[in-house]
């Protein structure tokens, strides 16, 4: 990846702001419509997008407000919350983003935005592979499926009439009993069940960002190693950006700075209801091949990923707060869930901890949109970061490709 600092005095077509796997695949998209782009990040790749699990899941096309999640919000605000937990002292922002959420989740409304989200994921699995093809990049894509599993019978339940509907959508799913489970993952412990789901797919998170933005920079985008500071803008037009290397002036910005969108949305008055969601992830070596499938322990909330010789577990969804390392007692918990499921593999080596926060609108719907004049949102993709990446390069390039030539 290329990139000096020299900033001051540029122009261009498109700037965006933020080179997560969302600013790398609008950069990569936009440049081979053939826009001049410039991409700004002091540490591209160094967001949400680097130690994830790497799922594609249109699997996970339910978004988080759901009813049964709604309790569990309840539970987070008075301090009992398991799956959802909040991140103390409470700031006003969550509180209303919460409000929010309560309101999407309610039964009836949660299902609504799930169509949209399938289809992107289904179109963005396709672009994905289009990508590696095309720019002959290795992003470590396997068509792995996901299985979901759990040893609570009324979970399982829930998890398999969350998959019929699913499956109205286009998402394939199969129901697996423990024997089923055992054939198609024999190192797993007992399980009561599982749901697989054969069209969910997995690949190298940090490498699909950078190959993006390689791919990017071969079709002409320029990388600047700078952090924007403000948006810039007249009588309601945005004209650029403010960075700590200097302006830079646009026709048109593309704000995809993961969670560090709200406060520079907010430079340029526009408010956005996008709230950190906080996870973790361990990564451990391993010296032989554990599991065929992602697994997605559906009782801890823990996926376990495999790639070559290396385990990843991630979990933790705390909402609010400014980033923080995670307890240590985060990671053991990771690695105590994952020894339960793997009880005959060696998992005991240090391995790597990382932290990271998922930008998390309250209907789970990405917000990718010109929201005031030369100015588009791209974030908020919450849980389908990695899912919905390509699919929402596409749709902003053509945007906007569409407007320069009409
Ligand atoms: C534990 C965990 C597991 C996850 N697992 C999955 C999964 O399996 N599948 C999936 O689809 N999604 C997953 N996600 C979600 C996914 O990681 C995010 O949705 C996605 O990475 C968001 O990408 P982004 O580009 O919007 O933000 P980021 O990756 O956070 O990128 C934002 C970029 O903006 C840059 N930036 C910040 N401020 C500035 C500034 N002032 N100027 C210039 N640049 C700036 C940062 O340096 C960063 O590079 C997971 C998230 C977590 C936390």
């Amino acid at each position: 990846m290329g990139g000096g600092c020299g900033v001051s005095g540029r122009e261009a077509d498109v700037v965006i702001v933020g080179a997560g796997v969302i600013g790398a695949f609008a950069a990569y998209y936009l440049a081979r419509a053939g826009e001049r782009v410039v991409v700004l990040d002091p540490d591209p790749g160094g967001g949400a997008s680097a130690g994830n699990a790497g799922l594609l899941v249109p699997s996970y096309s339910r978004p988080m407000a759901h009813p049964q999640a709604l309790a569990e919000g309840v539970r987070a605000v008075l301090g009992g919350g398991h799956d959802i937990t909040l991140r103390r002292p409470l700031r006003a922002g969550t509180l209303a983003w919460m409000a929010r959420f309560a309101l999407a989740a309610r039964p009836g409304r949660a299902w609504r935005t799930a169509p949209r989200l399938a289809a992107m994921a289904a179109r963005s699995l396709r672009l994905y592979t289009e990508f590696a093809d095309a720019e002959r990049l290795d992003i470590g894509l396997r068509d792995a499926g996901l299985l979901a599993v759990s040893r609570d019978r009324r979970t399982l339940d829930a998890q398999r009439r969350t998959a019929e509907r699913l499956a109205r959508l286009g998402v394939a799913a199969e129901v697996l009993d423990p024997a089923a489970v055992a054939d198609a993952e024999p190192g797993l412990g007992p399980v009561a069940g599982g749901v697989r789901f054969p069209g969910d797919a997995l690949l190298d998170p940090l490498d699909a960002t950078r190959a993006a933005l390689t791919a990017a920079e071969r079709h002409g985008a320029v990388l600047v190693r700078t952090a924007a500071r403000r948006i810039r803008h007249v009588n309601g037009q945005v004209t650029g950006v403010d960075t700590e290397a200097g302006p830079v002036a646009a026709t048109t910005v593309v704000l995809a700075a993961g969670t560090s969108s709200v406060a520079l949305a907010r430079s340029a008055g526009v408010r956005l209801p996008v709230e950190p969601g906080h996870g973790w992830s361990l990564t451990l070596p391993v010296a032989e091949p554990l599991l065929r499938h992602a697994v997605l322990d559906l009782d801890a909330h823990v996926v376990l990923a495999q790639r070559a010789d290396r385990l990843r577990l991630t979990g933790g969804m705390e909402l609010g707060g400014p980033p923080a390392p995670p307890t240590p007692e985060r990671f053991a918990s990771l690695r105590r869930t994952a020894a339960g499921l793997l009880p005959g593999a060696a998992l005991g080596e240090p391995g790597d901890q990382w932290h990271g926060a998922r930008p998390m609108t309250p209907d789970g719907l990405p917000i990718v949109r010109r929201t005031r004049p030369g100015l588009v949102v791209a974030t908020g993709h919450g849980q389908l970061g990695m899912t919905l990446a390509p699919a929402t390069g596409e749709l902003i390039a053509a945007d906007l490709t569409a407007r320069s030539r009409g």
